[in-house]
């Protein structure tokens, strides 16, 4: 299958509006403020956004809580330096049911069916907020990660928006164009908090092996 430049694809849709002085609402799920960063630097000179922040399949409790009081914090201070108004919905943190059909593919490695489905859920989540209160585009954060793999990412998003038709899912890939660069630099002048596992039990999992592994090869 060949690429899709989801960049260009992005710049495409603002380029729709951008010049008749519409600002669309626009429902951004977000994982994690270090991801947050340069993609809110991306969206808001042309939408109005609120974050959906549901990210159950992070483990345990605590480093959701970590991770949610930390996006707040960021939103905050963006708004600040940015004269924006940026909102965030907190949904429910709900890990049990989240997991429940995840749990079969537990072995799968990062980036594999359990990540396209914990993918699926999250980006449904901001799709169905947005149609639900009057947005007009939903889209997530999840591309603006290097270990997720855009094109993936923006095919899920394919097969879920038709079942939200009064919504229009914005298809992007915010590392692109220095994105991940202007996410490290934001990471320093805010001050971030940068997880070390991506959110659930099982790569939690993974990155302590890893670690452990990575470890004991320097030892010997
Ligand atoms: S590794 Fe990350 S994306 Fe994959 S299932 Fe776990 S939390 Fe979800």
């Amino acid at each position: 299958m060949d690429k899709i430049n989801y960049y260009n694809v992005a710049i495409e849709e603002i380029n729709k509006f951008k010049d008749k002085g519409l600002r669309p609402k626009l429902a951004l799920h977000a994982c994690c403020a270090p991801c947050s960063s340069h993609t809110l630097e991306f969206l808001t000179p042309f939408f109005e956004v609120t974050i959906v922040y549901q990210n159950s399949n992070i483990y345990p409790e605590a480093e959701f809580i970590k991770r949610r009081d930390e996006i707040e914090r960021f939103v905050r201070e963006f708004n600040i330096n940015n004269k924006q108004d940026v909102k965030v919905i907190f949904l429910p943190y709900n890990h049990e049911s989240f997991m429940a059909e995840l749990r079969a593919l537990a072995a799968e490695p990062e980036g594999g069916k359990r990540c396209h489905a914990c993918y699926r859920k999250r980006i449904e989540a901001a799709l169905k907020h947005g149609s639900e209160n009057g947005f007009e585009y939903a889209t997530t954060t999840l591309t603006i990660s290097r270990q997720k793999n855009s094109q993936v990412i923006n095919e899920i998003a394919k097969e879920i928006a038709p079942y939200y038709p009064t919504i229009k899912y914005f298809y992007s890939d915010f590392k692109k164009k220095a994105g991940l660069l202007r996410v490290r630099e934001m990471k320093e002048e805010y001050n971030l908090y940068q997880q070390e596992y991506c959110g659930c039990e099982y790569s939690f999992r993974d990155t302590v092996l890893r670690n452990k592994m990575k470890k004991d090869n320097e030892n010997h």
